[in-house]
């Protein structure tokens, strides 16, 4: 298990901590305190930057992180990269 390196600036985890706090308990678990590799926002956060990540990308939603790393890397410069925490 590894803690994702996005949690102290993950805003959708803060958002849901006080929306839903059951609902955070359980994606802490399934993703940030565990698999955060599997995550569709770290998905697009690592290949993107934070900034980029829609607001409303569920954890679970790796086929929409796919589809806008697709589309989002067609308008990044390549030259710079965002970089990993
Ligand atoms: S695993 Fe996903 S939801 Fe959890 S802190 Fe990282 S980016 Fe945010």
């Amino acid at each position: 298990m590894s803690r994702c390196g996005f949690m102290d600036t993950c805003d959708f985890r803060d958002r849901l901590r006080v929306s839903a706090p059951a609902l955070a308990k359980e994606y802490d678990g399934a993703y940030c305190l565990a698999n955060h590799e599997d995550c569709a926002r770290h998905m697009v956060a690592l290949r993107l930057g934070e900034s980029r990540v829609p607001p409303d990308l569920f954890p679970f939603d790796r086929a929409r992180a796919e589809n806008t790393i697709e589309i989002m890397s067609r308008w990044i410069d390549k030259e710079s990269p965002p970089d990993e925490p």
